[in-house]
């Protein structure tokens, strides 16, 4: 790092736990981030601020009215323009040493494994259940970790699947595909806007830490936010052995 990165990443740097080593490790970081509405914004922005060097924000929308009291990314003036290209412009404002891939794009298939492959973590910060589903096997299958949140009317969700050794549990060992979830959007739902931001920022949190080396991430536990009574609950999530993603069989 440079004086300047020295400076900018001071407050980073004076706590023991991240020190030079651990920023430098988000300096060299590139983080892929899927999803730039409620969860994405608030997680994009603790990322670029945080100094992680390559962030590839993946979108295939575009900004709109109704998105803007929550997704805090787009300003009124980025109505419009495509989410991923109004992100960049307001990370370049925040840091301009950050390089933002922007994509737009639902990524699926080829290129969601290329994305994935190359991530040091994955945000997975999107809207529905096939691309979850989608990123958790692509994590799985490259042993990525995966730090995930939901939002929808005042709860929030929040889990890190540590995928590098293949030991702990994954999304589908908690959701499997072959229950009839019944999709539920923001969009037709609802949601109270600083639910996105404590979620999306609590992503970045356990992102950053998983980067940076410190601390006991989430891995295991799931987070529930009951934001209308703010009230926390953390319950364990085990293996399911026959799953069908990380399951012995597979
Ligand atoms: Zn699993």
């Amino acid at each position: 790092m440079n004086d300047d990165q020295l400076l900018r990443y001071s407050r980073h740097i004076l706590l023991p736990e991240i020190d030079v080593e651990g920023q430098q490790h988000i300096v060299d970081a590139r983080v892929l981030v899927i999803g730039a509405g409620g969860l994405g914004s608030p997680a994009a922005m603790y990322l670029a601020s945080a100094g992680v060097g390559t962030l590839v924000l993946a979108d295939d929308d575009d900004v709109d009215l109704t998105n803007l009291q929550r997704q805090i990314l787009h300003t009124h003036e980025s109505v419009g323009q495509a989410k991923v290209m109004s992100g960049k412009a307001t990370l370049a404002r925040i840091n301009p040493e950050v390089e933002v891939v922007p994509l737009k794009t639902r990524l699926k298939g080829q290129a969601l494994e290329e994305q994935v492959a190359l991530a040091d973590v994955v945000l997975d910060c999107c809207d529905n259940f096939e691309t979850r589903h989608a990123v958790n096997r692509a994590c799985f299958k490259h042993r990525k970790p995966l730090v995930s949140g939901a939002a929808i009317r005042f709860d929030g969700q929040l889990y890190v699947f540590d995928l590098r050794e293949g030991e702990g549990p994954c999304y589908h060992c908690l959701f499997p595909e072959a229950e009839d979830v019944e999709t539920v959007r923001c969009a037709t739902m609802g949601v109270f806007a600083p639910i996105t931001g404590i979620i999306g920022a609590s992503q970045a949190a356990e992102a950053l830490k998983l980067l940076a080396g410190c601390g006991t991430s989430l891995a295991g536990r799931l987070l529930l936010l009951d934001g209308l009574n703010m009230d926390w609950r953390s319950i364990g999530l085990a293996k399911d052995p026959s799953c069908a993603v990380c399951g012995v069989n597979v």
